[in-house]
């Protein structure tokens, strides 16, 4: 008798876990974290909900993977500390691979390019990146433009900011001389805002790929599965084209 009740109740709570192990993994939540000023790869969209290339890209890997995508908004240079402290499972933020990067994080595989640009006002004296020499260059905080220009013109050459909207402002100000930033958050800042243009040099090619905590090596390769997937499957390409026109 006791041991039938014992026999009972270890299947009841055997069941139970499978049941309660099998609902943990469909409603397990991919936290990404962002910085949300960097468009056409993330902004603000309607209903105060990031949008863009990286959430699209995001979420479709969630999806294959069988997790709900959550992302949260941070200071661009707040990212690496919060994805390798375990605050956010992965950032997709326009994200260069970088040595550097990699001594803290890994990188999933690469999922687009970047270029690092020059924009400056339309009546600008600067036509090269040798004119950059004795300027004032706007970059965002701890991006590879920050790190290229102050490794390139000196500390002092540098005037950073918390993102790319807020060096363009200084541009238009008069604060800065240029802003060096990727392109196509660069050609964005141009159409949206007067007297400014785009200098015809590229400063450096780079790879973007999604930055995971070193010892979550399982997501690393569930993650660069589904991006395989998705990729065969042309939908990686589909989300580029929906906000980069060719
Ligand atoms: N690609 C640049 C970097 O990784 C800038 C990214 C960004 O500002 N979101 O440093």
């Amino acid at each position: 008798m006791t041991k039938k009740i014992l026999a009972f109740a270890l299947a009841a709570l055997m069941a139970f876990a499978l049941v309660g192990c099998d609902n943990a993994a469909e409603g397990e939540v991919l936290t990404m974290g962002t910085n949300a000023a960097f468009p056409p790869y993330e902004f603000v969209g309607e209903n105060n909900e990031v949008a863009g290339i990286d959430a699209e890209i995001a979420a479709a890997v969630a999806e294959k993977m069988g997790m709900k995508l959550e992302i949260k908004d941070m200071a661009f240079d707040s990212l690496i500390t919060a994805v390798s402290t375990g605050a956010v499972d992965v950032v997709l933020a326009g994200m260069t691979v970088t040595e550097e990067r990699k001594e803290s994080v890994n990188f999933s595989d690469s999922y687009a390019t970047g270029i690092q640009v020059v924009i400056v006002t339309e009546d600008s004296a600067i036509a090269s990146l040798d004119d950059l020499a004795g300027k004032k260059i706007g970059v965002q905080t701890g991006t590879t433009g920050d790190i290229y220009c102050s490794g390139d013109y000196g500390e002092d050459a540098v005037a950073r900011y918390d993102n790319g909207a807020l060096a363009v402002a200084a541009l238009q100000n008069g604060q800065v001389d240029c802003v060096v930033i990727d392109n196509e958050p660069a050609k964005a800042f141009v159409e949206a805002n007067e007297g400014l243009k785009l200098l015809d040099t590229e400063y450096a090619v780079e790879d973007y790929a999604a930055a995971i905590a070193k010892e979550n090596t399982d997501l690393l390769d569930k993650f660069n599965a589904a991006l395989a997937e998705l990729k065969e499957e042309g939908k990686i390409d589909e989300i580029i084209a929906k906000y980069i026109k060719a």
